[in-house]
């Protein structure tokens, strides 16, 4: 059996790897249009050391992923992060972040004073005494729904912050299921159960929950504390190369592919030699939107529908990290005018592993989806603005402290936006895919942002394309 896979990036790749151990029979011919494997994991060679210019991190609580990187023989290669707290640069003042939030949605408005107003607060504090919110099977906006329970503040300098890092949008744009899915099944329970269905209700609820099960661990395990991300010491270079390396795949990189069309012998890709069995499609959705069109026409419509958030990232390394402060990292508010980076990550300060090659590593990341102008800026703009909110949020004067290195990447259509409906969407994607046993679709629009939720998706992908 011959299987195409179109994009080598973390989906295309972890396919490709989980065919080749289910059946090393088969042979698979991977299809990346751009000039290097990873897509949007990307390793970059500092001269101080490797540096992830994409994802940096992946959820450690995921012991699939854990395990699945072992596997790949790199148990020795995961890091742990410092455990130093990020902070909050809303108002034109840095503060902590908000402590007992699900995802920065507060329980209640303890700790909040100074960070929203004085009625966002009480509203909080007031939320479950209000009618209850009509949840049924259907999605709806995170912003707005945190907007009319708890207040625009709420969303505009916590709750949009923290999505804003990792989805690259506002709340607004985001949709409850698939962003916050342990919200949503909370939300789901408390209906079925003929709980009133409240936000701070369901954060509490949330909280209880997870206090109950780090508890359990504590007591299994003494001094635990719950690690939340892990990464890699050669950046995650080291697990798409060795992903790579373990597919037994041909992969032919510079290979654009524009159309795939059925033909008597099997499916042809243009740009690619050769007919195909099968084929898996690990690209982004309005790409795959464009080559699927004509072997499931149904799939082309509601692939559309999922827009892409761009992005950009600088990354920095200084000779001399004195007056850096002593934390992972900031985010700053969506409100906040003064500047106009997104967020920083202390690289060299979150990670130790980074921290030993002494001076300081730093990321800057700028862009959100609908305000994704900035994504085009020039290249010593985007430094300028990197070096100039630094200075002005944490008063660490980058231009003195030595800017020996430098990289600035672009990520257009980096992120899917994971707007509200987004899991019926797909699902309306798959029904119509899985009318065609032969095809295939992988990817974060698929099966959510993180590294191990598409390498889970990815493996099981490979499965049903055997037909196992
Ligand atoms: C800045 C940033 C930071 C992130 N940080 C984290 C993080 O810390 N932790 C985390 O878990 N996740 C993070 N993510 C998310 C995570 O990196 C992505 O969700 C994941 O890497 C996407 O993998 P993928 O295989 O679905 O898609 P991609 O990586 O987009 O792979 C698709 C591949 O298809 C190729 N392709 C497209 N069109 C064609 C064509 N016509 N022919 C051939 N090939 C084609 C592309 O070039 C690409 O290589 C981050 C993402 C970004 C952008």
């Amino acid at each position: 059996m011959r299987i195409a896979i179109i994009g080598a990036g973390l989906a295309g790749l972890t396919a490709a790897y989980e065919i080749h151990q289910a059946d090393p029979s088969v042979e698979v011919e991977v299809f990346e249009a751009s000039d290097r494997i990873g897509g949007k994991l990307f390793t970059v060679p500092f001269e101080s050391g490797p540096i992830d210019m994409g994802a940096e991190a992946y959820l450690a609580f995921r012991k699939d992923a854990t395990e699945f990187f072992e596997s790949l023989g790199l148990k020795d290669s995961l890091r742990a992060p410092s455990g130093l707290p990020s902070l909050l640069y809303a108002g034109g003042t840095l503060n902590p972040m908000p402590a007992h939030t699900a995802m920065g949605i507060p329980a209640s408005g303890a700790g909040l004073e100074g960070l929203i107003s004085k009625e966002s607060i009480e509203a909080i504090d007031k939320e479950s005494e209000r009618e209850a919110i009509e949840w049924g099977e259907g999605d709806v906006s995170l912003g707005a729904l945190v907007r009319e329970r708890y207040g625009d503040d709420v969303v505009d300098r916590v709750v949009s912050a923290l999505q804003g890092g990792v989805y690259s949008a506002s709340s607004d744009d985001l949709g409850v299921r698939a962003t916050l899915p342990e919200l949503a099944r909370t939300f789901d329970a408390m209906a079925a159960e003929g709980e009133k269905v409240t936000l701070s209700g369901a954060v509490n609820r949330i909280l209880d929950q997870r206090a109950v099960r780090n508890a359990a661990h504590a007591e299994k395990i003494p001094g635990y504390k719950p690690q939340v991300f892990a990464s890699f010491a050669g950046g995650y270079a080291e697990m798409y190369e060795a992903l790579a390396e373990q597919s037994g795949a041909t992969i032919h990189i510079d290979a654009f592919i524009s159309q795939v069309t059925k033909t008597k012998g099997g499916y042809q890709l243009k740009g690619a030699e050769g007919t195909f069995d099968k084929v898996l499609f690990a690209t982004p959705a309005p790409t795959t939107a464009m080559l699927i069109k004509s072997v499931v026409p149904d799939a082309v419509a509601p692939l559309k529908e999922i827009k892409l958030a761009s992005s950009v990232v600088v990354g920095m390394k200084f000779d001399d990290a004195a007056g850096l402060p002593d934390n992972s990292g900031i985010l700053v508010a969506m409100d906040e005018t003064s500047v106009r980076a997104k967020a920083f990550t202390f690289s060299s300060k979150k990670w130790p592993h980074l921290g030993e090659r002494g001076g300081a590593i730093v990321r800057a990341s700028f862009g959100r989806f609908g305000d994704d102008a900035i994504t085009r800026a020039e290249e010593d703009d985007l430094v300028d603005y990197a070096l100039d909110d630094l200075q002005t949020i944490t008063g660490f004067d980058g231009r003195a402290a030595g800017l020996s290195e430098i990289y600035v990447q672009r990520w257009f259509g980096g992120l899917p936006v994971y707007g509200p409906g987004h899991l019926e969407t797909v699902a309306t994607i798959r029904a119509a895919i899985d009318a065609n046993p032969d095809i295939d679709v992988a990817g974060a629009w698929v099966a959510g942002v993180g590294v191990p939720a598409i390498i889970a998706d990815a493996r099981a992908t490979a499965h049903r394309v055997l037909g196992a």
